[in-house]
């Protein structure tokens, strides 16, 4: 039997994988020292949890055990990257180049720092979503010392050309950082290989718990240093200070090494299972795929309905589909997806988008019923808009 609502928001955040959860319960009542405890062997027992956890998420991403710290989210280390660059740095530059498609936690960092004498770089995206790498390149100037490119969009699930982009970084002897919360897990990563200095990822994305994950700070060519936004203690090699959340990080490592072993298998399924709705999907009259068809994750699609009334279309799907939509409410008003507005696709459209999101526990039985669903209420919606019975007079 099919249990309703259907999740297929995985972009926003993923369940917790029983064995992630079966590793970090321990954590709390039985195993539950503090992890600077020095003199005894709870504290003992908790730090080496940790250095077990920070060695999983190491392993995953190519990077070594002390390059590793923990946070309480990409949020955070979204903050403690770009800050503390721009901290540490001040002496050669103040110039930051970042995205317009970004994530809100590297925009709303950005913005801030412009307050504090930065000059930051919004790049464009084509309508693919894709930055254009030679306009990045002549971004570059002599007080540049960042680059902050996402790995791949929250939104459409493009994945930005990370290799290229590292080149130039490297090139012009400037620092390149990556949010790549949604990457890590789904696609290989490897910050050896992808050249990245700096990396932040989060354990909700990736079938861990809220509110953990970790910056990679890279320390060999070049060694990146960074100054703390969070001060007391001085633990995480100071770089971020308070006592650690010992459950979350174990049921980070946890999360990370399952991705590692499993992630080849897991999406080849998935993506099997996400080109079938889309196939499906795209076969409608008039709907649009948003993104590069290639260069994106492979559970991900963001799909544009026209002549379909966008607040109509999700209110007929919330009881049965659990998906985000391609607008976002502020306080006022509904406001068009900045992402799909960056990418060229009006107002209109982008609010009659869905993002789809599938993960590791999607079912093929929940994307044929996701399919029947959505179909049936496109159709619907269509036959009572006028617009649509205008667009068929018209072209018939
Ligand atoms: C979810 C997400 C974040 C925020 O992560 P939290 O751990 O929820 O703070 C940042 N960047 C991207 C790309 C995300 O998808």
């Amino acid at each position: 039997m099919l249990k309703l609502p259907i999740y297929l928001d995985n972009n926003a955040t993923t369940a917790v994988d029983p064995a992630v959860l079966e590793a970090m319960l321990p954590y709390f009542n039985v195993h539950f020292g503090n992890a600077a405890s020095r003199s005894h062997s709870f504290g003992w027992y908790a730090e080496e949890a940790v250095e077990y956890a920070r060695e999983q998420v190491a392993k995953l991403i190519g990077a070594e055990t002390k390059e590793i710290i923990f946070t309480s989210g990409a949020t955070e280390s979204d903050n403690l990257a770009i800050k503390g660059v721009f901290e540490t740095y001040s002496g050669k530059g103040n110039h930051i180049i970042t995205c317009i498609t970004e994530h809100k936690a590297v925009l709303d960092t950005c913005h801030y720092l412009e307050k504090l004498g930065a000059e930051v770089t919004y790049l464009p995206v084509q309508s693919n979503g894709l930055i254009n790498i030679d306009e990045l390149e002549s971004a570059i100037k002599t007080n540049t010392i960042l680059i902050s490119v996402m790995y791949a969009n929250n939104e459409t699930g493009v994945l930005q050309p990370i290799k290229q982009i590292s080149a130039i970084a490297k090139r012009h002897n400037v620092l390149f950082f990556t949010d790549a919360t949604q990457a890590v897990g789904k696609v290989p990563v490897d910050v050896q290989d992808d050249g990245i200095d700096i990396l932040a990822l989060s354990a909700h994305k990736m079938y861990g718990p809220k509110a953990v994950g970790a910056l990679y700070v890279r320390r060999k060519n070049p060694r990146v240093k960074l100054s703390a936004q969070i001060h007391g203690g001085g633990h995480e090699k100071g770089m971020r200070s308070g006592t650690l959340n010992i459950p979350g990080i174990v049921a980070l490592g946890k999360a990370c090494e399952i991705c590692r072993l499993q992630m080849q298998f897991d999406f080849l399924r998935v993506k099997t299972l996400r080109d079938k709705l889309e196939y499906a999907l795209l076969g409608l009259e008039e709907t649009f795929l948003n993104g590069d068809p290639e260069q994106r994750l492979p559970h991900v699609s963001n799909i544009s309905f026209k002549y379909v009334e966008g607040d109509g279309l999700l209110m007929a799907l919330s009881k049965t589909i659990a998906v985000s939509s391609g607008s976002a409410c502020t306080s006022a008003s509904i406001e068009p997806s900045y992402v799909l507005k960056a990418m060229g696709v009006d107002d209109d459209l982008a609010h009659s988008t869905i993002r789809f999101g599938l993960g590791k526990f999607t079912t093929e039985e929940e994307i044929d019923y996701a399919i029947e669903q959505v179909t049936g209420t496109v159709n619907k919606l269509r036959a009572l808009n006028p617009l649509w019975i205008t667009h068929k007079e018209s072209i018939a």
